[in-house]
């Protein structure tokens, strides 16, 4: 049942708060957005939680007023473009404003309540065939199901996923406003000075040149991938994260493998196949097997092969699905 059909049945079985996370993971770090139509809806659910009847039901004007309330104040009050251009709900409210020749400085709640009617319907045609199915499928029924056909418009709330969001709505709005916030940064160029983007990579190394002389010098003359041979020209050799980055989030020797540059590219955030995680562990007896490299990187100290399976493991967990091989 595609939402696109119009409708999409809650899914039946009951969920593991893990199973839970794990959708909200895939969700924030792999499911597509074009503009900001996911999160806006993700807002608007959780801020009608309370508000769902005994079947954990929700109607269409619930969600379409907070959606439009976050869509008003994002757009008009406080001129964020939410996609490269403002086009389908962004354009219908900002012609709304225009005709209606409202001021651009209240917030929704400020607006007369005949204006927020005039608004709301503006953009409904639009959130009915492009926002209100949006999380069905990143979420395969587990998070909502809906009917928009004419008879019997709702929403439903999974029971698992509607108490998950009640126990941990705090965490999940925090990380939504954060996601929310950067792809916004994205689209206006004006606020680009980038806090976000500063305070997540506050931890990375300039650079991590010693490594690659390190390997080098002692270890590794081909590309840890695809065995083609390396020299000293930074240019070719490049040192790769196994574990990706983005996940790890430090510069550990036993996490650092060079790499030619075509692998290192075209790897990218992505986790190498399994086959390779055999080959790094073997690499690692090497490296901690050298008296004079265990002085010199001290995070050789507490490496143990068992951290490193686990890691391997845990990358799946935190949205690196696809496995990567040259
Ligand atoms: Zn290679």
């Amino acid at each position: 049942m595609s939402w696109k059909s119009g409708h999409g049945r809650v899914n039946s079985h009951s969920l593991e708060e893990d199973e839970i996370w794990y959708q909200f993971t895939m969700f924030f770090y792999k499911s597509k957005k074009t503009q900001t139509y996911k999160f806006g809806l993700l807002k608007a659910l959780i801020e009608n939680l309370y508000n769902a009847d005994s079947r954990l039901q929700l109607t269409y004007e619930q969600i379409g007023y907070s959606f439009v309330k976050t869509y008003w104040n994002l757009v008009v009050r406080h001129g964020l473009k939410q996609g490269s251009q403002n086009s389908g709900v962004a354009a219908a409210v900002l012609r709304a404003r225009e005709e209606r020749q409202l001021p651009i400085d209240l917030s929704f709640d400020q607006l007369q309540a005949g204006d927020q009617v005039y608004v709301l319907e503006c953009a409904k045609p639009i959130m009915k065939k492009y926002v209100f199915g949006a999380l069905y499928s990143d979420f395969e029924g587990k998070l909502y199901g809906f009917d928009r056909r004419k008879q019997s418009q709702y929403f439903q709330f999974h029971p698992d996923s509607h108490l998950f969001l009640l126990k941990y709505q705090r965490l999940v709005t925090d990380l939504l406003n954060y996601h929310l916030a950067k792809m916004i940064e994205q689209y206006n160029p004006v606020i680009r000075e980038f806090l976000l983007e500063k305070v997540e990579s506050v931890a990375q190394r300039e650079s991590l040149h010693p490594y690659r002389e390190i390997l080098l010098s002692r270890f590794e003359n081909s590309c840890f991938y695809c065995g083609k041979s390396l020299h000293l020209s930074q240019k070719q050799t490049h040192v790769d994260h196994f574990i990706p980055w983005s996940f790890i989030q430090s510069d550990n020797i036993w996490n650092l493998v060079l790499s030619c540059k075509s692998c290192n590219l075209n790897k990218s955030d992505k986790l190498p196949d399994y086959n390779y995680l055999e080959r790094i562990l073997e690499r690692n007896e090497y490296l901690k097997a050298e008296p004079v490299l265990l002085y010199e990187d001290r995070s050789l100290y507490n490496y143990r092969p068992e951290k490193l399976k686990l890691l391997y493991e845990y990358s799946e967990q935190n949205g690196f699905e696809e496995r990567w091989s040259p």
